[in-house]
């Protein structure tokens, strides 16, 4: 069948959903998204229904009109998908999978119970059970992490064990939290990871993420790692044998820690396109938005070697800009070589969101991490 003939439900609409909308359109693919009023996709989209990702009947509606649905966000209502499933209506990936994601504490149990290697961890419900399980775990530093809810870094506390048990009253969550050791100097590292409905199976390759450790958000993106060839391997390995014991079909960001043992532990995995693989588009024969539409129209697997090193930049939103915003230095940003900028359509910005990024190219590693630095100097935002 002709991808044009094939109706894609997405639920949201946000970057994720407009990259992958853009990388549908070559193939004149017919998208459907589910997102409140204004949104960065909304423009884009073939057919827009205007509703809450939590509306059951919004998402049945959504269902009503598509071949097959995907998701670009994990906080949405998983029981309309469940019953939707039963029904017989293509959901990619499974809501099953999606039930385990959305909650921290049933993800690092699924880890545990499949040996796929992860940092200790304790679940507590509330703060009067902290002191009892932050005994059991070793280490100064722990990271706790709301259950559910959380996402770029909202919900995770980095805390002081000795400083919990003293003090009850600066335990910063009294709601069902997943209580991990901390892995001291980490390298953070990320795999993406799609299978197909026939099990056929790629990843890209690695990515290394360096934090702007203030708004916990990942600041600069490299790609390939700055690791040994073996360690790679290793990476590689762990993130599909997590996606085949999930039994996933999708596109998956599987986050990693690298510690100084060279010990891998897995972090979390989305069920989606991920910030991780935005340099994908120009940086990979097949980006990883192209490779979601191929598994959801059933098209097989594009080749995912990366052409050129590559570096990504959030553009995010600036301190100080609320609502209105404009976007400055971009003319000498776009007279470099091998940079390539996208703007999210946001109507209005504040602090910290994610407005857009910019992809940067080059012949090595080096010569793009330069060019980062004049893109980040000249980067600005005014406020209007
Ligand atoms: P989110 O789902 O909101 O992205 P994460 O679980 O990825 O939250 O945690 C946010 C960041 O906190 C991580 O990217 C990492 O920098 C730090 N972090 C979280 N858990 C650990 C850990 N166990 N050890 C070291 N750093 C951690």
């Amino acid at each position: 069948m002709l991808p044009s003939k094939i109706k894609i439900g997405v639920i949201g609409g946000g970057q994720l959903g407009k990259m992958l909308i853009e990388a549908g359109q070559p193939w004149n693919v017919n998208y459907t998204i589910l997102e409140t009023a204004s949104a960065p996709a909304a423009d884009i989209a073939n057919q827009h229904i205007i509703g809450e990702l939590s509306d059951a009947h919004k998402i049945k509606e959504l269902a009503s009109k598509c071949d097959v649905i995907t998701y670009e966000i994990e906080h949405i209502n998983i029981e309309a998908l469940h019953e939707l499933e039963a029904q017989g209506k293509k959901i990619i990936p499974s809501p099953k999978i999606l039930e385990i994601i959305q909650d921290k504490g049933l993800q690092k149990l699924f880890f545990q119970h499949h040996g796929i290697p992860t940092t200790d961890f304790e679940l507590v419900e509330n703060a009067s059970e902290w002191s009892d399980k932050l005994l059991k775990l070793t280490g100064e530093k722990i990271a706790a992490k709301l259950r559910k809810g959380g996402y770029d870094g909202k919900g995770v506390e980095l805390v002081d064990k000795h400083i919990m048990l003293e003090n009850s009253n600066q335990i910063p969550f009294n709601e069902p939290v997943v209580l991990e050791e901390f892995v001291k100097n980490a390298i953070e590292l990320a795999v993406i990871v799609a299978r197909n409905e026939k099990g056929e199976i790629t990843t890209f390759p690695t990515v290394e993420m360096e934090f702007d450790a203030k708004a916990n958000l990942v600041e600069f993106l490299i790609s390939p790692a700055n690791i040994k060839p073996d360690i790679e391997e290793k990476a590689k390995k762990i993130a599909m044998d997590a996606i085949i014991k999930l039994e996933g079909v999708g596109v998956f960001a599987v986050e990693m820690f690298l510690d100084e043992n060279a010990s891998i532990f897995v972090n979390e995995i989305a069920p989606r396109p991920h910030n991780s693989g935005h340099h994908t588009i120009e940086a990979c024969y097949t980006s990883q938005y192209e490779q979601l539409n191929r598994i959801l129209l059933g098209m097989p697997l594009g080749d995912t070697q990366l052409i050129q090193p590559a570096a990504m930049i959030n553009l995010l939103g600036f301190d100080g800009v609320i609502g209105d915003y404009e976007i400055t230095g971009l003319d000498k940003i776009l007279a470099l070589e091998g940079v390539f900028v996208h703007l999210y359509n946001k109507a209005t910005t504040k602090p910290k969101r994610k407005m857009g990024h910019i992809t940067i190219m080059g012949n090595t590693l080096e010569e793009v991490r330069k060019k980062a630095v004049i893109v980040k100097q000249n980067l600005g935002m005014k406020q209007l």
